[in-house]
């Protein structure tokens, strides 16, 4: 990043701009520049021109380094050593925060409440406090078996396959009636419908009766000689959500992602209303308030 900005010098107080001159940071080449406070101010540039440079290891870094120097010496003695970064002047500096984009990692478990911990907080005081009493802050817990929703295991959200999506009902087994990828007509997974002998491989799925189409979609049943190996029978759609619904979509390949994406509709989970926990940790209350309801108020309301 080279200097962009040429202006002459204004008699600009140190209240209104934060005033680098001559920082030369990592790749920066002397840069000048003034950056007013109480207004959001974006430095942008393309990657590697120095915008962390600028922002995070100088004028960030200063601030911090000059806070740390105002603790007594035993304390600085405790915190990392900070260097002065290379620049001519910095002026107008107040205290830094500095917000960077560490992921928090893409777990859909993830939440406010549970990055922050103040969940396990609220699961401690409800564990002390709440009527009638549960076991202990595990009993609260989403992530925990012995809290969890059992119908969406405690993600609050369950997905729904689109039977005409997964099959094409004029088609028969032989003629490729399952039309989802993996299952294709000769296919390991395809044979265990085929070979089970619980169809007739050249009718129509549309002339099932509901049981042999209810046996296709979710039945369960003894193993199934495939040729290669026995595998046990288990329905199309069970299997769908066993093996791949029921996956992180990110580690799925691209053709069965997408096969999903148009077969699945996701939506709150009914056994929880999307709370994720199960009835007994949702009957625990303080003051007739389930910690569900804690998990959806805003934070000042929660105070
Ligand atoms: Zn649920």
């Amino acid at each position: 990043m080279t200097s962009t900005t040429h202006h002459q010098e204004q008699p600009v107080s140190n209240r209104d701009v934060i005033r680098v001159r001559g920082a030369r940071t990592n790749n920066l080449r002397d840069v000048d520049v003034d950056i007013p406070k109480k207004q959001l101010t974006v430095v942008t540039g393309v990657s590697g021109s120095g915008k962390s440079s600028l922002a995070f290891d100088t004028i960030a870094a200063e601030s911090q380094r000059l806070l740390a120097a105002t603790y007594p010496a035993f304390v600085q003695n405790l915190m990392p050593h900070l260097p002065r970064p290379d620049v001519d002047t910095l002026e107008g500096l107040s205290a830094s925060i500095v917000v960077d984009q560490a992921p928090l990692g893409a777990n859909p478990r993830s939440t406010v409440g549970t990055a922050t911990d103040a969940w396990s907080l609220l699961r401690q005081l409800y564990a002390g406090h709440g009527t009638p009493p549960v076991p202990g802050p595990h009993a609260l817990s989403f992530n925990a078996a012995t809290g969890m929703c059992p119908a969406c295991e405690g993600t609050g959200r369950t997905a729904t396959l689109d039977v005409d999506l997964v099959l094409d009902r004029s088609l028969s087994l032989n003629d490729g009636a399952i039309t989802f990828p993996n299952f294709t007509v000769g296919s390991l997974f395809w044979k265990v419908y085929a070979r089970s002998g619980a169809f007739d491989n050249d009718k129509p799925v549309q002339s099932y009766t509901p049981a042999e189409l209810e046996h296709l979609l979710t039945g369960t049943g003894p193993n199934v000689d495939t040729g290669t190996y026995p595998m046990a029978y288990e329905g199309v759609l069970t299997k769908i959500t066993r093996l791949y619904l029921s996956k992180d979509p990110a580690a799925l390949k691209p053709r069965l992602r997408e096969a999903l994406e148009l077969a699945a509709t996701t939506g709150p989970c009914p056994g929880c209303a999307g709370t994720r926990l199960n009835s007994a940790a949702r009957a625990c209350t303080i003051d007739n308030t389930p910690i569900t309801t804690c998990h959806t108020m805003p934070a000042t309301d929660l105070h």
